[in-house]
C-alpha cells in the first residue's frame, strides 16, 4: 500500500506578489497577460480577495474588471514565479523521497514507509519549511494514490492539510462534484450531468451500460474507477538522466495536433541522431504536455521492439497523443525516448532467445 502526498501552493502568483508589495495583502488581486484589463489577456491567479467577487483562473481580464472594477491588475513575471517554484521544489526534495513535478507550483511526493515520521508528520513539517524558506503557504493532501492525493490537498484551501486514508475513500469523494476528479472537464462533466450524474457518488454507482454507451467502454469504466478513488499511476520521476529528449514551447498555445505532430517529426530524428550516435536502441517513448494553465502531464509506451529509428518513435508519440485530455490548448510538448540497451545488448538478447 502507498502513501501520495499532493502538494499545491496557495493562490501561487498572487500570493507571491502579496509578498513583495505588502501593500496590496487583503486586496483582491489579480494577477493575468500583460496586467492591463482592457486587453485581450485571462487570468492566471486570482487571490482569495478576488475570487469573492466570482473571478477565477482563465476568466478574460476585462470580465473581471467589470466584477470588481476596484481590484489591483498586475503582470505575469515567470521569472520571479519560476524562482520561487524552484525553491519550493528544492525544500520538497530535502524530504529525500521520489518526487514528480506537476507544475510550476504543485507536486507529488511519494513518502510511502517514510523514516521521517507518520504522513501528518511529512506533511506538517514540509508546509513548515516551505513557509519558512519561501514565506507562502500551501495546501498538502494525502492518500493511497495520486489522484486522491490531488483531490485532497484542494479540500481545505488555503494552508489546508487533508488526509484520506484508504478505508475512507469512497466516503470522502462520494459527495464531491464530479469534475473533481483529473480528466473530467466541463465537457464531459456537461455530459454526465445530462444522465444525472453529478457527484462522484452518483458516477461510482452508474450504470455500466449507460457509462460505455455515451463515452465507450475504456472512458466509461475509468471514470467509474476515477469515481471510487481507484488510481495505480506511478509517480513520473521527471526526466531522468538516462533518456534522452527535445521539448518545445509553441509561440500560441495550439489544440491542433497537427502541430503537435509537426514537432515530433523533427524531435523524433533528432532523438534518432542521437541514439545511434550512442548505439542506444530505446524501449519507451514519453510524451509530455503542458497545458496554458502549467498543468503538466505525461503518457508513456514501451515499445515490442527497442529501436533507433525516428518512424516507430514518432508513431509511438502520435499513438500516445490520444491518451491525454484535450479539453485545453497545450504550451509545451516534449518527446523523450529512455529504457536503453546498447546494440551488442540487443544482438546478443536475440540470440539468447533463439536457442
Ligand atoms: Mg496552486
Amino acid at each position: 500500500m502507498r502513501t501520495i502526498l499532493h502538494i499545491d501552493m496557495d493562490a501561487f502568483f498572487a500570493a507571491i506578489e502579496e509578498l513583495r508589495h505588502p501593500e496590496l495583502k487583503g486586496r483582491p488581486l489579480v494577477i493575468g497577460g500583460n496586467g492591463d484589463p482592457n486587453t485581450r489577456g485571462v487570468v492566471s491567479t486570482a487571490n482569495y480577495a478576488a475570487r469573492e467577487f466570482g473571478i477565477h483562473s482563465a476568466m478574460p481580464l476585462r470580465e473581471a474588471y467589470r466584477r470588481c472594477p476596484s481590484c489591483v491588475f498586475l503582470p505575469v513575471d515567470y521569472a520571479e514565479y519560476s524562482r520561487a517554484s524552484r525553491e519550493m521544489m528544492e525544500v520538497l526534495r530535502e524530504f529525500g523521497c521520489a518526487i514528480e513535478e506537476v507544475g510550476i507550483d504543485e507536486a507529488f511526493m511519494d513518502i510511502t514507509d517514510s523514516p521521517l515520521g507518520t504522513p501528518e508528520d511529512i506533511g506538517r513539517k514540509l508546509k513548515e519549511r516551505i513557509k519558512e524558506k519561501t514565506g507562502l503557504t500551501a495546501s498538502v493532501g494525502i492518500a493511497p494514490n495520486k489522484l486522491v492525493a490531488k483531490i485532497a490537498s484542494d479540500l481545505e484551501k488555503p494552508d489546508g492539510l487533508t488526509i484520506i486514508p484508504e478505508g475512507r475513500v469512497r466516503e470522502r469523494l462520494a459527495p464531491l462534484k464530479a469534475d473533481r476528479v483529473w480528466g473530467v472537464g466541463e465537457v464531459t462533466y456537461a455530459r454526465l450531468v445530462k444522465m444525472g450524474i453529478k457527484t462522484l457518488g452518483d458516477l461510482a454507482h452508474a450504470d455500466d451500460g449507460k457509462l460505455a454507451a455515451e463515452f465507450g467502454e475504456n472512458w466509461g469504466r475509468s471514470l467509474k474507477e476515477r469515481a471510487c478513488g481507484i488510481d495505480d499511476s506511478e509517480l513520473v520521476t521527471e526526466w531522468e538522466p538516462k533518456s534522452l529528449s527535445r521539448e518545445t514551447t509553441f509561440e500560441r498555445d495550439t489544440a491542433k495536433v497537427l502541430e503537435i505532430k509537426k514537432e515530433f517529426e523533427w524531435m523524433a530524428l533528432d532523438l534518432e541522431h542521437r541514439l545511434k550516435k550512442r548505439n542506444f536502441l530505446a524501449r519507451t517513448v514519453t510524451v509530455k504536455l503542458r497545458y496554458n494553465d502549467f498543468t503538466t502531464l505525461t503518457r508513456a509506451k514501451t515499445m515490442e521492439r527497442p529501436t533507433a529509428e525516428h518512424e516507430p518513435i514518432m508513431r509511438a508519440g502520435l499513438g500516445l497523443l490520444h491518451k491525454f485530455p484535450w479539453e485545453r490548448p497545450v504550451r509545451l510538448v516534449g518527446l523523450r525516448v529512455s529504457n536503453f540497451i546498447t546494440d551488442e545488448q540487443q544482438s546478443t538478447s536475440s540470440e539468447a532467445s533463439l536457442f
